[in-house]
């Protein structure tokens, strides 16, 4: 029987999302890779425990994660039903409907036959009756946005979800849907976006809106998928998600591409006595509107070494500064 560690909230700071009375762990754990059905078992389960012993309390799902997709969700739900079960009052699970899950038309996008289709399905996977958080996982161009977010409110008034939230959504798309949820009374509190060293765009108006309409940001590929730790210092591993053949998120040609950037961005974690992933979170973390970092990992030695970021978050005006001369060359 698993039992959690009476330490776990410790350590682990929480961050308030917007005004909303909701609170995240500043780093959470994304299950988009290695916990589908090719990954093992043990491995899944052991990183999933270790994360709630250190006080991660949030764990992001999509109906897609896998490969195979929805195996993410099996196995998270198995993780539940041997260890967590007991802290499901302690957890903040989320769930996503937009990118291709099942043929034809029906399985992907944002209509309403879509999205509480693929949370009915997400429910069962992970055998619950609610998730905390759910997200319309990318803008649908060929749906109005009252369609998407009427079917978002419904879930919350069926009682399938608690929050909802939005991902992939720019400045322009998220301004838009927000005098909906608002006239619904929809709790829509936060926005999932992709935010790193390496990609800037939320700081291009998103950061503004979020912040204008006190609503909180969890951000992905905070290490812009293992290329902004030391992963990659010295060659391409056999094992790393840039060679492995289940996947082509990462390319070994953005491995070399920014070698020589990484090399350097390491170089400057080391004066501070972190690692880059540890560098690299901190930095996300001085970002207002930024709640939670959403970090990946394959094994429960990374996701120790990420959490020690939250040890030393301060950055002084000249290290910000020799980040931006970095990343500017
Ligand atoms: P990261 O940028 O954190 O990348 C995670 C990968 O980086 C790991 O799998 C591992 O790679 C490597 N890594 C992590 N920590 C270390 C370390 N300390 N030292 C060395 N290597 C390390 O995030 P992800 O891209 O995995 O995304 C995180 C989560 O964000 C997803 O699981 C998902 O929940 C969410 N997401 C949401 C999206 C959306 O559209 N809303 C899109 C993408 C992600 P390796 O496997 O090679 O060991």
């Amino acid at each position: 029987m698993y039992q959690a560690n009476e330490k776990r909230y410790e350590q682990m700071i929480y961050n308030r999302v917007g005004d909303s009375g909701l609170k995240l762990p500043a780093i959470s754990l994304g299950l988009w890779h290695n916990f589908g059905s090719v990954d093992v078992w043990d491995n899944q389960r052991q990183i999933v425990q270790e994360a709630f012993n250190s006080g991660i309390t949030h764990f992001d799902l999509a109906n897609n994660y896998g490969p195979t997709p929805g195996s993410a969700e099996e196995n998270f739900g198995r993780i539940l039903a041997t260890d967590l079960k007991p802290y499901r009052d302690e957890l903040i699970i989320s769930s996503k409907a937009g990118y291709l899950m099942w043929p034809g038309p029906y399985g992907e996008w944002g209509s309403r036959k879509s999205i509480i289709a693929s949370c009915d399905q997400s429910l069962t996977r992970l055998g619950l009756d609610y998730v905390d958080i759910f997200y319309s996982h990318r803008p649908d161009p060929d749906t109005p946005l009252l369609e998407t977010a009427l079917a978002l409110d419904s879930l919350v008034k069926a009682g399938k979800a608690l929050y909802i939230g939005i991902s992939n959504y720019n400045a322009t798309q998220t301004q838009a849907i927000l005098p909906i949820f608002k006239e619904l009374k929809t709790p829509f509190i936060i926005h999932q976006p992709n935010y790193n060293l390496f990609d800037r765009w939320i700081e291009d108006g998103l950061t503004d809106v979020l912040a204008k309409e006190k609503k909180g940001a969890i951000v992905y590929s905070p290490l812009a998928q293992g290329l902004l730790t030391n992963r990659y210092l010295t060659g391409i591993p056999a094992d790393s998600r840039a060679a492995r053949s289940d996947t082509d998120s990462l390319k070994p040609e953005q491995v070399k591409e920014k070698l020589a950037t990484i090399q350097q961005l390491n170089q400057l974690a080391e004066t501070r006595g972190q690692s880059l992933a540890q560098m690299s979170i901190a930095w996300l973390l001085r970002e207002k509107v930024v709640a939670s970092v959403l970090i990946g990992a394959s094994r429960v030695s990374q996701l120790q070494d990420n959490l020690k970021a939250l040890d030393y978050l301060d950055f002084t005006p000249e290290e910000l500064q020799q980040i931006d001369t970095i990343l500017a060359q």
